[in-house]
């Protein structure tokens, strides 16, 4: 047993106990189901709008709980209990990928009509940035978007989507203007515009309780009020939301490895080889000691960056280097974990296997490694 976190307080722990009951009754007993079907049963965002869990960060004006972002790291970690990463995925792109630029950019008539539907589970939101030929490179996306009269004419596709062929509304990076990333509007797509088509659902090697789609832009006319902020502002407006982004993906990563461990302990000490429990084995238990304290730094550089946030400091620098760090580290901790149930680790009755295929993701979607290293050279003044 860990002794309390005193990183959080009573009330913190209080809502922990909240949110894991949830999870142990309403998430759990569904998520084989759940990665069979390729997708979450969608009444469960109403469900965790009605308790409260999807607007934390936002004004209760627009139907949030104001609360710090400690409670909503409380959250990640809970919902990241569940059994699956995919699922916790759909949520976080919902509270903290595809809703904080709405929430920044947004005047009140969009926040009235969508972040309040966002909180209450009432529409399922996704972000559309990747496209089929530009990913990591945002700037240079190419779906347009071009002003006729009242309407935004919108020709251009995007992949990868998570919550793609579930969203009511899609927050869509488009191109109104020029070249580069001054170039890049914001605008909220209703999935029910005329033009606008699911392309097709992907079939993927993990996070198989979240689905991801191609999403088809053909003519699609968008309302000019749909619009968030001002045109060529979109970049920074996703910018805005990127700290809470990373930070939910390193919740979800160090999350899945200390499940992973906690997986691998109990493992260890049932099985039996050369007449006593494989833990008993010094190089099994130094492999456990070695992931209880890879998964204690990610804790801790995660918790250290979201203390900036919550002061206001910019941190950019301590938000890469915890999304680098605790995502490459899940996937080195389940790693051991899969070693360590030997052959029945490869085995889908074990929820090592299943962790080990949805880790995968977390060093590409949200910024590669290879783009958080970039800006880490970057923060640390090695290069231009
Ligand atoms: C399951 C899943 C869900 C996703 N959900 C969403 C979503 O909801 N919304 C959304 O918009 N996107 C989503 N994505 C897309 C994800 O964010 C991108 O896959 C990611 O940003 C990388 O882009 P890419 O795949 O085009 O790879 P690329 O950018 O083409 O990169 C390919 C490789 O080159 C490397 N590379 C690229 N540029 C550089 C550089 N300058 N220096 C060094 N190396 C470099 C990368 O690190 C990577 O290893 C999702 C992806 C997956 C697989």
């Amino acid at each position: 047993m860990s002794p309390r976190d005193y990183f959080f307080s009573d009330e913190h722990e209080a809502f922990r106990e909240t949110v894991r009951r949830f999870v142990d009754k309403e998430i759990r007993p569904k998520i084989n189901e759940w990665e069979t079907n390729g997708c979450y049963d969608r009444a469960i965002f109403k469900r965790m709008g009605e308790l409260g869990f999807l607007g934390l960060g936002y004004p209760v004006e627009y139907g949030g709980q104001e609360a710090d972002i400690r409670m909503s790291i409380v959250f990640w970690e809970e919902i990241s209990r569940c059994g699956a990463m995919g699922f916790p995925m759909s949520v976080c792109v919902q509270t903290d990928m595809a809703s904080p630029s709405l929430a920044h950019a947004g005047n009140h008539a969009q926040k009235d009509k969508y972040l309040k539907a966002v909180c209450s589970g009432e529409k399922i939101i996704a972000v559309a940035i990747t496209e089929p030929n530009y990913g990591s490179d945002v700037a240079n996306i190419e779906t347009k978007a071009v002003l006729e009269g009242d309407y935004y004419r919108v020709n251009g596709s995007k992949m990868f989507i998570t919550n793609g062929t579930q969203a009511d509304v899609i927050n869509t990076v488009v191109r109104t203007g020029g070249p580069g990333y001054q170039g890049v509007s914001l605008l909220l797509i209703d999935a029910d515009t005329p033009g606008f088509s699911v392309g097709r659902k992907l079939e993927k090697m993990g996070m198989l309780s979240s689905d991801t789609a191609e999403l088809v832009f053909e003519d699609c006319m968008v309302p000019r009020e749909n619009l968030l902020g001002r045109e060529g502002e979109g970049f920074f407006a996703l910018m805005a939301g990127l700290e809470r982004e990373r930070l939910s993906v390193c919740a979800l990563s160090y999350t899945g490895a200390q499940v992973a461990l906690e997986e691998a302990i109990k493992y260890a000490k049932a099985r039996v080889q050369f007449n006593k429990p494989i833990i008993r084995h010094q190089v099994i238990a130094h492999m456990l000691a070695d992931m209880a304290t890879e998964i204690e730094a990610c804790k801790r550089l995660a918790y250290h960056a979201a203390s900036l946030v919550e002061k206001g400091i910019s941190c950019n620098r301590e938000v890469s280097m915890a999304k680098l760090y605790c995502t490459e580290t899940a996937n080195r901790v389940i790693d051991r974990a899969v070693q360590i149930h030997g052959g029945y680790g490869f085995m889908k009755e074990y929820i090592v296997e299943r962790l080990y295929r949805d880790a995968r993701l977390a060093t590409i979607g949200a910024g590669t490694s290879q783009i958080m290293r970039h800006i880490i050279v970057r923060e640390l003044g090695l290069r231009e």
